[in-house]
């Protein structure tokens, strides 16, 4: 697991609890970057393997709700938002996209969710989440958040 603020791939673990919220099966550590010394929260969570994630490119692959928290984290992390907002975050999305049980989610439809959850919590990261992800976007409503935030960038 790497560092979120110094991308250090070593840390160290201080304390690991099971059981997070209402999913018993999650396995919530702490941990202390070794490179810069940050501390820092990861999440595991078994995901039902009967999801898949079908890409653009047509391969298919196991539903991780890891990349879910990956892309969050990446949208978000000039915002200096606490980790554990962003697991949240993830589960609010995660929630969402398993709600109506599905047996197969397309990357974009994971995308879409990430996005419209993004959008009402940062809208920033959400414009930057939109020009990393933008081939499945709609242009035109990148194009309106630029011109409502621009003037932040
Ligand atoms: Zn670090």
């Amino acid at each position: 697991m790497r560092c979120p603020r110094c991308d250090g791939g070593d840390s160290r673990v201080l304390d690991t609890r099971t059981g997070v919220g209402a999913i018993p099966h999650a396995v919530k550590r702490r941990r202390q970057c070794l490179v810069c010394g940050f501390r820092f929260s990861t999440l595991e969570v078994p995901v039902r393997e009967e999801i898949t994630v079908r890409k653009r490119d047509g391969s298919v692959e196991e539903f991780d709700r890891q990349k879910i928290v990956a892309s969050l984290q990446c949208a978000l992390k000039k915002g200096n938002r606490r980790r554990d907002e962003v697991d949240s975050l993830a589960e609010k999305v995660v929630g969402l996209l398993l709600a109506a049980k599905p047996v197969q989610l397309t990357s974009e439809e994971i995308g879409k969710e990430v996005m419209r959850c993004l959008q009402g919590y940062d809208p920033l990261a959400y414009a930057r989440f939109l020009s990393v992800h933008k081939s499945f976007v709609n242009l035109e409503e990148f194009q309106k958040t630029l011109s409502t935030h621009g003037d932040a960038f």
